[in-house]
């Protein structure tokens, strides 16, 4: 029945050319997301709004499903569009309307028109009063209140008649696009898949690194990091996945540091092999999945050590989160039954016994002087002989 949809978004902070921007992006988005969707569909921007108009025949929970999927949009309002055949068919299709989407009638309801065509023949508060007595009389069981209806039943009048009354949430946040990009340590647990996706939902498009270790990180682990990387892109658009063997640079350390400090002694590494990359791709900052306390190497000593090695801002959206409210997010992007996924990750093999808990940065750097013969070498071998997997 829907051949329209009107798409809300918050316009706070995006004022003046911001807002130009913010619009753009987020049309670009929508475009984005209907291209995987069966269907031919205009996307415009109509005075200050956003419309999403059916040019062909659709399937509506799909099209719904990839809307909801596109950061920046608060809400969707299924939109029947009518043709102007006067005032009185007007009044029977509003009728019709209101018997299909609402068949339990006991609510109120208020008519709000709007005359974007100036030369409708009727004014604004006649349509209102015209429409909402029609809705009376067909419906006894509705009443009109104009405060705080259950219903809001838009009515606005364009070239032709835009009727609707129905809001589904849209995910919040700013078009992926809109505040520049970022570099993702995506591993394959719970934590980074989630912390990615709450990034970009802030506008921030990303790249994102992995560190493989093989033949002590398997090739299905790696597919398990793809997957998860891809399952991101659903909502953070298309990504590049730099993957680093990481295995020689491990049995380095593992060779020449202390087996307590071996973690953080890897994070720093991986900290500063991300961040080359990132300058090289022109990412503004680092993204991780710590929260503060989960394991050793995430004690507040411990991410002082890792933030240690890094000049550009390092991203922690999870930082304060509990552990089930980041699994709560990771069911809601789906990215929770990949992560749970039993594949061996190159920091768990690794790991010590009894790892510190509360590492000192000095200690830490002098320790790293063990490494000082060869590890530049394997740095910039590592990074010379990455992989890049494009993630659509
Ligand atoms: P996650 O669930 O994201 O793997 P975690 O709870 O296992 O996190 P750690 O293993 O301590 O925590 O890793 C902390 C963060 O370091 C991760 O969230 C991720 O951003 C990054 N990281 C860890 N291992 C890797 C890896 N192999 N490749 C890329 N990034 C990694
Ligand atoms: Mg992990």
């Amino acid at each position: 029945m829907f051949q329209s949809f009107l798409i809300k978004y918050a316009e706070i902070g995006v004022k003046g050319k911001n807002r130009y921007l913010f619009e753009d992006a987020l049309v670009r988005q929508i475009v984005f997301a209907l291209r995987k969707v069966d269907g031919q569909f205009d996307v415009h921007k109509t005075s200050g709004r956003i419309y999403v108009d059916a040019k062909s025949a659709f399937d509506f929970d799909e099209v719904v499903n990839a809307l909801t999927k596109v950061f920046g949009i608060s809400g969707i309002c299924p939109v029947v569009v009518l043709e102007d055949h006067g005032f009185a068919q007007l009044g029977e299709d509003v009728k019709a309307y209101m018997d299909k989407v609402y068949p339990d009638k006991n609510m109120t309801f208020k008519v709000h028109a709007r005359r974007a065509r100036k030369n409708y023949p009727m004014e604004t508060p006649e349509i209102n009063m015209e429409l909402g007595a029609i809705l009376l009389e067909a419906f006894p069981e509705l009443s009109v209140d104009v405060h705080e209806p259950d219903v809001m039943l838009n009515v606005e009048i364009r070239e032709k008649i835009y009727v609707y009354s129905q809001i589904i949430p849209g995910p919040g946040g700013m078009p992926i696009g809109t505040s520049g990009k970022a570099m993702l340590l995506l591993s394959g647990g719970i934590d980074s898949p989630v912390a990615g996706y709450m990034i970009s939902k802030r506008g921030v498009t990303l790249e994102a690194v992995y560190f493989h270790a093989p033949p002590y990180t398997s090739e299905r682990a790696k597919q398990k990091v793809v997957d998860l990387a891809k399952y991101v892109s659903v909502y953070a658009g298309p990504m590049k996945l730099h993957v680093i063997n990481f295995t020689d640079i491990q049995l380095y350390i593992y060779d020449k540091c202390p087996h307590d400090e071996l973690t953080i002694i890897m994070r720093r590494y991986m900290m500063r092999i991300a961040e080359t990359i990132a300058e090289e791709t022109g990412c503004h900052g680092l993204v991780t999945g710590e929260s503060i306390g989960q394991v050793a190497s995430q004690t507040m000593q411990s991410l002082a050590c890792t933030n240690d090695v890094c000049s550009l801002p390092v991203y922690r959206p999870l930082i304060a989160f509990d552990k089930q409210d980041i699994v709560d997010i990771s069911e809601k992007i789906d990215t929770y039954e990949t992560s749970i996924q039993p594949y061996e990750d190159c920091c768990t093999i690794f790991v010590a016994k009894h790892p510190v808990t509360k590492p000192n940065v000095n200690v830490i750097r002098l320790h790293e002087k063990n490494l000082e013969e060869k590890i530049d070498e394997m740095v910039k071998e590592a990074l010379e002989t990455r992989e890049i997997i494009e993630i659509e």
